[in-house]
């Protein structure tokens, strides 16, 4: 029998991070937390992280890693090809022990990917709260046969370091504040789900995700002006909606339609120039319009702290965002949302952007 197998069994499974350490200066003490996690002697460290990163960063980050033998990749997209490349040449210079994603979501998600792939440890060592794969099982890459969030593993190890956190440019806080606001769509979508086609709905996970996105929303002046207690609010709550998923054992309380949205302009419009979080925002915005929420507090709050919230600041053009609401339900068929209670063709999705504002 395998493990496969036992969760047919009708069990619940939670995937939860092992340990997460969030404060000023953690990042000193990531010597000791490695050692604490590879035994006496953890073996070879490798490090995923992105090609813009300051040098200052990994020069902090390698610093505390003194006596331990390290390497590092970059990654420069978050595509399966790239993650093939860095993973053979990874295999192919050792057999580590360990696997840290430092950086953004590309470098977090395909570090994640790598460890669950090969059995290794991982440690999440986010530098912006730009998403909130920081502490979940899923992770998402373009390129592959599913373009939308692929289970892997929790991290054993998540450490935030808030001086770093507090640096990151405004782009990225605002990105995250996307992600963490979609939740207000994606519980409604799961709600829903369950009341029109009796879909497993866990109200403990469901509650925990919606009050990230509470919290987030109350403390949005604060993060607007880069206020540091704020800013630690958002990160908790992109930690909280990564664990809200590994005790859902599935990404329901963090992605409905409003990523559906986001992964359909991946597909379809492959805008490079865009963050997961700032079209999910958007997303957010138009999905939580169907769903009758206040779409005009979110759109604001996405306003305040410096998002996109039409279709040229996302620099894209209006049939792109129309594409994106046209194709959403495809990308996804069997995950049900919202947008199944609706005939979506090019009038709907064009009046939907329009009374919104975002084209
Ligand atoms: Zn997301």
């Amino acid at each position: 029998m395998t493990l496969e197998d036992v969760e047919k069994m009708n069990l619940h499974v939670m995937d939860l991070p092992k340990r997460v350490v969030v404060g000023n200066g953690t990042i000193s003490y990531l010597n000791k937390y490695i050692e604490d996690l590879g035994g006496d002697r953890p073996g070879q460290i490798a490090i995923v992280t992105g090609p813009h990163l300051a040098t200052s960063l990994v020069n902090k980050l390698t610093a505390n890693l003194e006596g331990l033998s390290y390497r590092i990749y970059i990654a420069y997209k978050s595509t399966w090809k790239e993650l093939e490349k860095i993973e053979k040449q990874m295999f192919s210079d050792g057999n580590p022990s360990i696997i840290i994603g430092f950086g953004g979501g590309k470098s977090i998600d395909l570090a994640k990917l790598i460890s669950h792939r090969n059995g290794k440890i991982f440690v999440s060592i986010p530098t912006s709260p730009s998403h909130d794969g920081i502490a979940s099982l899923f992770a998402s890459l373009k390129g592959f046969k599913k373009t939308y969030s692929i289970k892997a593993v929790p991290p054993s190890l998540v450490i935030v370091d808030m001086n770093i956190i507090a640096k990151a440019p405004q782009r990225l806080i605002a990105s995250g504040v996307g992600d963490a606001l979609a939740k207000f769509t994606a519980v409604e979508d799961w709600k829903l789900a369950h009341e029109e086609i009796g879909e497993y709905y866990g109200e403990y996970a469901s509650n925990l995700a919606l009050m990230s996105a509470k919290l987030v929303m109350e403390k949005i002046e604060g993060i607007s002006v880069r206020d540091e207690d704020s800013i630690r609010t958002l990160v908790e709550a992109l930690i909280s909606t990564g664990v809200a998923a590994g005790i859902a054992g599935s990404s329901r309380p963090c992605s409905g339609s409003e990523h559906l949205f986001s992964h359909a302009l991946d597909i379809y419009v492959n805008n490079e120039y865009s963050f997961h979080g700032e079209q999910v925002g958007v997303g957010t915005i138009m999905m939580a319009y169907l769903h009758g929420l206040d779409w005009e507090a979110i759109k604001n709050a996405i306003y305040i702290v410096g998002g996109p919230t039409t279709y040229r600041e996302l620099r894209l053009t209006k049939e792109d965002i129309v594409k994106g609401i046209l194709y959403a339900k495809q990308v996804r068929p069997e995950r049900y949302t919202i947008l199944n209670k609706y005939n979506i063709d090019r009038k709907f999705a064009e009046e939907l952007a329009k009374k919104t504002g975002v084209i």
